[in-house]
């Protein structure tokens, strides 16, 4: 079996799960930019954290024959805070210059509130203006769907965004057709508690159609699962789905939607 891992948070993980995700059939890593599970007192803590992602991530992802790629962005807690989330914004041009980042996320909602919808629509801005692709988190459980409302709203007003090229992560049964509906892509995030779990995201996957819908584990420092979307991929072959329907899914699909960066090479 062959799969793309989408989007993971290595930086939180240990080195054996690279050698884990790569015994499993993983093809290539990528890693958008998230909270720390703390907030960082300045934009030189996130300077440090682009080159975290940008530098020292990929080598050790190579170490286990892994491309690594970044998306870069202030994840939406932090952009609360507008002053530092303009002085964050100001210094990803220069990082998107880097051979291995793929575009601007995961930005998007936490709270639903003015400031963090402000600062997405200026992280819109920059993504348009430098041709990146978008990669969006919408906000957990009960924000989820007017979160997921407000952020379709803003990206359908700005005629300048391609919905081709922005995938609306972390959906669940309740958002994913008004994603796909409105042309975006569509991510599944397989969590262990929270989230969707395989037999969930399988559910989804057979109701809505595989067109542009992609799985992810986003594993970070919490309970999470770094292998889920092999394991997934085992559950639907349980239930019956064929080899090419999953290689479509896991691998495909990712592929597909990842390849409209020029960056995105897996060799
Ligand atoms: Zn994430």
């Amino acid at each position: 079996m062959r799969y793309i891992e989408p989007h993971a948070h290595m930086v939180s993980r240990v080195t054996d799960d690279y050698e884990a995700m790569r015994l499993a059939g993983c093809a290539a890593i990528c890693e958008p930019a998230f909270w720390a599970g703390f907030d960082r007192s300045s934009a030189d803590g996130f300077y440090d954290y682009f080159c975290q992602l940008t530098d020292y991530e990929p080598k050790r992802a190579a170490k286990f024959g892994l491309p690594h790629f970044s998306w870069l962005c202030i994840n939406p807690k932090e952009s609360e805070d507008m002053g530092l989330a303009r002085e964050v914004i100001a210094l990803i041009p220069e990082f998107l210059k880097r051979d291995n980042v793929l575009g601007i996320g995961e930005i998007g909602l936490n709270k639903n509130t003015r400031n963090e919808l402000a600062i997405l629509q200026e992280h819109v801005d920059l993504a348009v203006r430098h041709g990146q692709l978008i990669l969006v988190h919408t906000p957990h459980l009960e924000d989820k769907f007017k979160g997921t409302r407000l952020i379709l709203d803003l990206l359908k007003a700005d005629s300048r965004v391609e919905p081709g090229r922005v995938i609306i992560d972390h959906v669940e049964e309740h958002t994913v057709d008004m994603v796909l509906d409105a042309g975006f892509w569509a991510g599944i995030t397989l969590y262990p508690e929270s989230k969707a779990t395989p037999a969930r995201a399988i559910d989804m996957v057979e109701q809505a159609g595989m067109r542009n819908i992609w799985l992810n584990c986003a594993c970070d420092w919490g309970r999470s699962e770094p292998l889920a979307v092999p394991k997934t991929a085992l559950e639907m072959s349980r239930r019956g789905h064929s080899s090419e329907a999953i290689d479509h899914l896991v691998y495909g699909n990712p592929l597909r939607f990842l390849s409209q960066s020029p960056r995105f090479r897996l060799s």
